[in-house]
């Protein structure tokens, strides 16, 4: 009895420190630390984000993105802003499907493409029936016009650990140019715990915002752009 007892204070007890953990990484010097707690983060050698050169030119299969759904609401989860979507959004690319979870935010660039690195950029995150995941960056680059479907998006940002409902009529399709050209490549989440095995595909068009925008949502957000990681044996393609 008394041994039932302790076990169970001991997985409670795990349980405390692995939400402890969880919401205990950060951004800048933190950074250096993720590896302590997320070993993949330090290990993987197939880590993102990336410096996207020297892509091998190939003849891609084209996304096919059919997000016919709607953007419902928008957390700020402390590391990124995040909208959640409902209906029916699919990704469709060699076959295999994949639905759209969220789309969020990093101010910077994480990837950088030919070295450059954009003011910002967007993580569109498709997730199979098996659990594969399959994330579509988008670059957004300063223009002298404000970007619509920002405009809308960024109305009203939630602070830290809140999340408002979104009522406007916008599809995540909105969000994407038009171009759908991409670079494709094998990669990671770029949070912790930095698990692999992500396809990235990271579309080779910027979009267009104000430099306000971009600016209203790095004072939300900080910089919470993960340094760019070595490419060790990869190849990207395009
Ligand atoms: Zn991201």
């Amino acid at each position: 009895m008394i041994k039932k007892a302790s076990l169970v204070l001991l997985s409670l007890l795990a349980g405390v420190s692995l939400t402890a953990q969880a919401a205990d990484w950060g951004y800048g010097k933190s950074n250096e630390h993720w590896a302590e707690s997320y070993p993949m983060c330090g290990l993987g050698k197939n880590q993102s984000p990336i410096n996207i050169t020297s892509a091998l030119q190939t003849n891609l299969a084209p996304l096919r993105i059919k997000y016919d759904g709607k953007i419902t609401d928008i957390t700020n989860n402390g590391h990124t802003v995040e909208a959640l979507v409902s209906g029916d959004n699919k990704l469709i690319v060699d076959g295999d499907t994949y639905t759209l979870k969220q789309i969020h935010f990093h101010t910077p660039s994480e990837n950088l493409i030919n070295g450059k690195q954009y003011p910002l950029e967007a993580h569109f995150v498709n997730v199979d029936d098996k659990g594969n995941i399959a994330v579509i960056a988008v670059m957004f680059e300063n223009g002298l016009r404000e970007n619509n479907a920002l405009n809308s998006l960024l109305k009203n940002i939630p602070t830290k650990g809140n999340t408002i409902d979104f009522t406007d009529d916008l599809s995540p399709n909105n969000l994407l140019p038009r171009e759908r050209e991409y670079y494709q490549f094998n990669g990671s989440l770029t949070t912790p715990p930095c698990t692999e095995g992500v396809r990235w595909f990271v579309l080779e068009t910027p979009q267009y915002s104000s430099k306000d925008q971009t600016e209203k949502l790095h004072q939300v957000m900080g910089n919470n752009n993960r340094p760019v990681q070595p490419i060790n044996a990869r190849i990207i393609v395009e």
